[in-house]
């Protein structure tokens, strides 16, 4: 018994998941297609020339230099790596298992959206880690995508006070609302993300003294302002397809109403549970199109996270939950999932009706994110990693498969997935496009995206900072993510 500990724990020393070797200074993809996310069509072959983590140069295909280092991409396409906008990789081992599958599914980036908390013991560090990870990925120390934007912790109303937690860390009141902004821009938090909770006053008040401060407010619409207030109000991205459904049905102004008094502490009543199947049966078409027609006139976007609605629809189906890729989840997350879907099926076994209503809520928020695309809001690629059944990296490619059933093209939502990320975050001079000066974060495909989006998962290689992740060590990245995983197992046995 002492004996399998031991060999236990040096496995676990010695586990760890890294780059094989350094990248070369400088080497080239020959005769490879480029695909343009601008216009979503594809070139003649090229020789793409990569050095310090750039692209230095794009040139005819077979004129690259003789004594530079090459990689065939003949019969293949390259695309910018993908970013995740819509991620929670603080804590969890995700230098383990999450960072690493980002990678091999061409996940070159993400913004990660819980990156702090104020006042818990256990994570008062947590923006410094979050910021040390951020410099060791960077630095390709831990193998994974860029983390291009921390959260600041989500911030709840007066509900969610924890213990002993000062006012401000869940601020019901404009002067706590304005503490939080400099709490959270004090720590370092890129921008602020709401929550559900939070009452009116104090939502307003952060919008306002957030854009004071130079930070922005991205995550939730909280349940006591509607998504129109949100998006006129200042918000720079709203999350989740429960948005804009709930907005489109008459039900929601009541709901609204009551739970903000709930919210600031005004009432007991007003934290209604339950409330699909009203909120489908009130449905106002003509009311829908107005409201998306105003949120397309603000400069919002749109991060509709479609896998966490198909989770809630799907939680109780033996295919959905028997997923093979389970394997790559380590032990005690695969039994968050587990719970959380089998309270769902619970729900659903008790109440038939809240299983046809689920379903309908999630076709309803693809078909918006449909019509939100359509009026000309911006919608960018996020999967709620860590969320159930949310799997980081192939999870990307499950998403982008919702936004095609939404109605959006290969090539829109190629674009949603790279060029529009960057241009979200004000960084596409350095990202979101194939051309000399941009980072050398790179996916090379079998086959052509723009044909079918599809083929965006058909990797033969990625390209993280200039190093090329070829296939075979993928497989190898992989197989330490399922060892990791089922070593967890193991130890809780
Ligand atoms: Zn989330």
């Amino acid at each position: 018994m002492t004996k399998r500990c031991g060999a236990l724990l040096l496995l676990l020393l010695a586990y760890g998941v890294g780059f094989a070797e350094p990248a070369p200074s400088s080497w080239a993809i020959t005769n490879v297609r480029v695909v343009d996310t601008r216009t979503g069509t594809v070139g003649q072959p090229v020789d793409v020339e990569l050095a310090g983590g750039r692209i230095s140069a794009i040139r005819p295909a077979g004129s690259s230099p003789q004594a530079m280092k090459k990689h065939d991409g003949t019969g293949r396409f390259v695309v910018p790596g993908y970013w995740d906008m819509h991620v929670h990789v603080n804590g969890n081992d995700a230098e383990k298992w999450m960072l690493p599958m980002f990678a091999v599914a061409g996940v070159t980036g993400v913004r990660d959206m819980n990156g702090d908390c104020f006042w818990a013991s256990d994570c008062s560090e947590s923006m410094v880690s979050m910021r040390s990870l951020q410099r060791r990925l960077e630095s390709g120390e831990v193998l994974g995508p860029r983390l291009l934007a921390i959260a600041s912790a989500q911030v709840v109303g007066p509900r969610g006070l924890g213990d002993d937690a000062p006012s401000w860390s869940a601020p019901g009141n404009a002067a706590d609302a304005r503490r939080m902004v400099h709490e959270s821009q004090k720590r370092g938090a890129d921008f602020i993300k709401p929550y559900t909770s939070i009452p009116r006053e104090a939502y307003f008040e952060l919008l306002r003294a957030a854009s004071a401060s130079g930070l922005r407010l991205s995550g939730h619409v909280p349940m006591s302002v509607n998504v129109v207030e949100a998006a006129e109000g200042g918000q720079l991205s709203i999350e989740h397809a429960v948005t804009p459904a709930l907005d489109c049905s008459t039900y929601s102004d009541g709901l609204h109403e009551r739970y903000a008094r709930w919210a600031a502490r005004e009432s007991e009543e007003g934290n209604e549970r339950g409330y699909y199947p009203k909120v489908l049966a009130s449905f106002d078409s003509a009311r829908c199109d107005k409201i998306i027609s105003r949120i397309a006139k603000t400069r919002v976007w749109y991060v509709p996270t479609l896998l966490t609605r198909r989770f809630e629809a799907r939680s109780d189906e033996k295919a959905f939950r028997e997923d093979p890729r389970l394997r790559l989840v380590p032990t005690d997350v695969r039994t968050y999932w587990t719970d959380d879907a089998d309270s769902q099926a619970k729900l659903f076994k008790e109440k038939p009706e809240q299983k046809r209503a689920y379903v309908d809520f999630y076709e309803l928020g693809v078909r918006l994110t449909g019509k939100m695309h359509a009026a000309g809001v911006p919608i960018l690629v996020g999967t709620d990693a860590l969320d159930s059944y949310s799997f980081p990296g192939s999870g990307f490619h499950d998403e982008m498969l919702e936004l095609r059933k939404a109605g959006l093209s290969n090539a829109a939502i190629l674009r949603a997935a790279t060029l529009s990320a960057a241009e979200y975050l004000g960084r596409e001079a350095e990202f979101g496009t194939v051309e000399p000066g941009k980072a050398a974060d790179l996916v090379i495909l079998n086959a052509d995206p723009v044909q079918n989006i599809e083929n965006a998962a058909k990797i033969e290689a990625v390209v993280l900072n200039g190093r090329l992740l070829a296939r075979a060590e993928r497989q190898r990245i992989e197989a330490d993510v399922a060892r990791f995983a089922a070593k967890l197992k193991a130890t809780a046995e």
